[in-house]
C-alpha cells in the first residue's frame, strides 16, 4: 500500500465540515473551536496531530533505549507543531508495551516522553497503556499533540507558497540514520522566531526527506520548484554515508528522510526582513541558534527540478542518483 494513495482516498472520503477550515494533509489538522469574534479577538483555532512510533520501524529496542524511543515519539509530534508555527499546548500518549514489560520499563518510557514535552513547556495530560498478549508483538508509542496559535503568530500552512518565493531550509540535511533520527531538536523556537520576524508563505517539517516533502508542499500550493543541489546544506553524516555507499552526499541530503528540519517558502522581501533579526552567516543566516539556507525558489511550472552542475534535471522520485559529487 502506498501511503500517499491512501491519504488521497481519505481526503476524497472526508466531507467538508464547517469547523474544519483547512483540508486534510497539512502537518497538523486545524479545527475552529468557536466563531471568530472579529479583528483582535482570540484565535479560534486548535491544531491537532497524532503520530505513531513503532519498534522495528522508527526505532529498534535491540539497539536503542526506551528513553530514546519515547523522546523520538514526542519530538516527532512537536516537529509538526514547529511546522505549523504553533505552540504545543498539551500532549496525549498511548503506549502498547511488549509482552512481559515491567513497571520500570513503562516508567522509563513515560519519563522520557514527559521530559521531551516539558522542554517546550508542554504538559502530558493523559494517555492509555496496554500490553500485547503475544510475545512477538513490539512496542508501539502513539502521541497526539494539541497546538494553539502563539501570541502574535498566525499558524502557517503548506498551501500558500507563491511563485517567486524563496525556498529555505533550517539546519542541514541527510544521513539521519547515523543518529540524528533519534536525537533531533524540534524547531519550535525557530518557527516562532521566523514567523514573528517575517511573513512566511508556507512551511512544513522535512520528515520523509526533501525529495518527498517538497513535492507535497508544492502540490498543496499548486506551484513548482527549482532547487540548486549545490546550495543544499548537508550534514557530516550525509558526506560520511556518501563515501561508504557510492551515492552522492547531495543524494543523501535530498532522499534520506527523518531530518526534522523546516522547509519554508517566503517572498524575497520577507527573507530580507529576517537578515537584521539574525546573525549573518556564510551563504545564509542564523536565527534562534539555527542556520537558515536558501536552496531554490518556487516556480509557476507544475514540475519540480533540481539544478545539478548547471544542468536542469528532473526531481528525484525514488531510485534516482545525483550525478555530481
Ligand atoms: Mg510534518
Amino acid at each position: 500500500m502506498q501511503e500517499n494513495d491512501f491519504l488521497e482516498f481519505v481526503a476524497r472520503q472526508t466531507p467538508a465540515h464547517p469547523r474544519v477550515p483547512v483540508n486534510i494533509g497539512d502537518d497538523m489538522a486545524v479545527v475552529n473551536l468557536f466563531e471568530p469574534a472579529g479583528a483582535g479577538a482570540a484565535d479560534p483555532r486548535a491544531l491537532l496531530k497524532i503520530d505513531q512510533c513503532l519498534d522495528g520501524v522508527h526505532f529498534d529496542l535491540a539497539r536503542h533505549s526506551l528513553t530514546q524511543a519515547g523522546r523520538k515519539a514526542v519530538n516527532r509530534c512537536l516537529s509538526d507543531c514547529a511546522a505549523m508555527a504553533c505552540e504545543p499546548a498539551a500532549l496525549l500518549l498511548a503506549v502498547t508495551l511488549p509482552h512481559g514489560a515491567t513497571a520500570a520499563m513503562a516508567q522509563e518510557l513515560f519519563l522520557a516522553c514527559r521530559d521531551a514535552a516539558a522542554r517546550f513547556d508542554c504538559p502530558l495530560v493523559g494517555g492509555d497503556t496496554a500490553i500485547w498478549p503475544q510475545t512477538e508483538q513490539r512496542l508501539a508509542i502513539t502521541v497526539a499533540a494539541l497546538g494553539r496559535a502563539a501570541p502574535g503568530v498566525t499558524p502557517v500552512l503548506r498551501s500558500e507558497a507563491r511563485v517567486g518565493d524563496l525556498l529555505v531550509v533550517s539546519g542541514a540535511l541527510g544521513g539521519s540514520i547515523l543518529g540524528h533520527h533519534l536525537d533531533f531538536e524540534p524547531r519550535i523556537e525557530l518557527a516562532l522566531a521566523v514567523t514573528r520576524a517575517a511573513r512566511i508563505s508556507a512551511m512544513m517539517d522535512i520528515s520523509d526527506g526533501l525529495a518527498q516533502d517538497l513535492p507535497r508542499l508544492c502540490a498543496a500550493s499548486s506551484v513548482g520548484a527549482r532547487v540548486d543541489g549545490a546550495l543544499l546544506p548537508l550534514t557530516p553524516a550525509a558526506h560520511e554515508l556518501a563515501t561508504s555507499d557510492g551515492k552522492s552526499s547531495v543524494f543523501h541530503g535530498l532522499c534520506d528522510g527523518e531530518d526534522y528540519e523546516l522547509l519554508l517558502a517566503l517572498a524575497p522581501e520577507q527573507w530580507a526582513k529576517l537578515a537584521p533579526a539574525a546573525a549573518k552567516e556564510r551563504g545564509g543566516i542564523r536565527l534562534a541558534g539555527v542556520p537558515l539556507t536558501v536552496i531554490g525558489a518556487v516556480t509557476s511550472e507544475p514540475e519540480l527540478v533540481v539544478v545539478d552542475a548547471g544542468q536542469v534535471r528532473p526531481w528525484p522520485r525514488g531510485g534516482w542518483e545525483y550525478q555530481s559529487g
